[in-house]
């Protein structure tokens, strides 16, 4: 099977083909990614209005260099997949359109995915993992944890109730004066701090609710930032560590209570899986704390290659093959419709007893 994937969702243009064939390993043939971060840099965050021209502008010319790249030709293609939602709707419809456009032109399948269904998929991809396993998705758009049951089955356990992790990054940067995207800013900032120096609340920790927050603690590092200015290039680094420091503890906690959840709902896997996706799982503090938590709750620690933890369109081919071996394809039809709202758990399941 040969899948053409396109992902415009948010501020990446891209497009990637990714083959199967028997049962051999999936192979990624191309996979181009156009990110927008220069044009938006000036505003401290991605203008939907800039977001979608600049998809319009890219992205023939980025599904031509997937295919030149893939040395695949549209005719070898079998079914064309693209990112219907959730994200912003200026690129969704960019996408979604020119990927129906191509399947009408060329003769094959559309297949419509759920960008958070690509992300949750992706270590299968690139480590052949099992049903089922845990998700920790952590993005600039996203904070959750999801049970991967099977292809179309999925349970969200925990969400945000408020910011999303790489959100809570960006605007603590943005406060600190540290450049657009604040992640790789922040945490550069942050080896060279104290995390000891700031004592920061650490958001929902021994709740007996799943989720995550993050609006308190950017709060607390306002007001102890303001409260100290005007700020030396140390105190930046010490609310850094400080604030990277809080991050880790509480999503350790948020994350060791799913483990537990995962240990009692699947009794019966001797080694189960933590795989993260997303932007924030390239923090190495994180990384680490996470990592740690795993090896002592005997779970593996799964981290897809960060090019393909963050916005890229072969997940969202390997979604398609993965639905279509399943035999699942079934928002196969000219006439869907982007939704910039779609959670994971309402997309569409396997019938019983297929594609698990
Ligand atoms: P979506 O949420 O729709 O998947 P996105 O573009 O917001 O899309 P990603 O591209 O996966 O998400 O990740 C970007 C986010 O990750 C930004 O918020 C960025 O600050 C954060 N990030 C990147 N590197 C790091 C890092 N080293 N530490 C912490 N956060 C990081
Ligand atoms: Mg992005
Ligand atoms: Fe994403």
């Amino acid at each position: 099977i040969r899948v053409l994937g396109i992902e415009t969702s948010c501020d990446e243009t891209a497009a990637s083909v990714v083959a199967l064939d028997g049962a051999s390993a999936p192979e990624i043939l191309s996979n181009i990614v156009l990110s927008q971060i220069g044009e938006h840099a000036a505003f401290g965050g991605v203008v939907p209005e800039i977001a979608a021209r600049a998809h319009v502008e890219a992205l023939d010319g980025i599904v031509e260099a997937a295919l030149a790249d893939s040395a695949v030709t549209l005719d070898e293609v079998d079914a064309i997949a693209a990112t219907a939602g959730p994200g912003l709707v200026g690129g969704l419809i960019v996408g979604l359109m020119t990927a129906k456009a191509i399947a009408a032109a060329a003769n094959k399948p559309l297949i419509a995915i759920n960008h958070l269904e690509g992300h949750a998929l992706t270590a299968r991809l690139t480590d052949g993992l099992d049903f089922p396993y845990l998700l920790l998705l952590v993005s600039g758009g996203h904070t959750q944890i999801v049970a991967v049951r099977g292809v179309g089955d999925y349970q969200r356990w925990a969400t945000t109730i408020d910011d999303a992790l790489g959100e809570a990054f960006d605007k603590t940067a943005k406060m600190l004066g540290l450049p657009y995207p604040g992640g790789p800013n922040v945490e550069k900032a942050a080896a060279g701090g104290d995390a000891s120096r700031f004592a920061f609340p650490r958001p929902m920790k021994g709740s007996a609710q799943p989720d995550f927050s993050f609006s308190g603690l950017k709060t607390a590092v306002r007001q102890a930032a303001t409260a100290i200015a005007p700020l030396s290039d140390q105190d930046v680094a010490d609310i850094c560590a400080s604030f990277q420091a809080a991050v880790a503890n509480a999503l350790g906690d948020r994350v060791a209570r799913a483990l537990a959840r995962f240990r009692q709902e699947f009794p019966n896997q001797a080694k189960p899986a933590l795989v993260v996706a997303g932007g924030v799982a390239a923090n190495r503090t994180i990384k680490a704390t996470l990592e740690a938590l795993c090896s002592q709750a005997g779970f593996a620690f799964v981290a897809p290659p960060q090019k393909l933890c963050t916005d890229n369109a072969a997940m969202i081919a390997w979604a398609g093959i993965e639905r279509l071996r399943a035999g699942i394809a079934d928002e196969n039809t000219a006439d869907f419709v982007p939704r910039s709202r779609w959670p994971l758990d309402s997309v569409s399941a396997p019938l019983v007893g297929s594609g698990r």
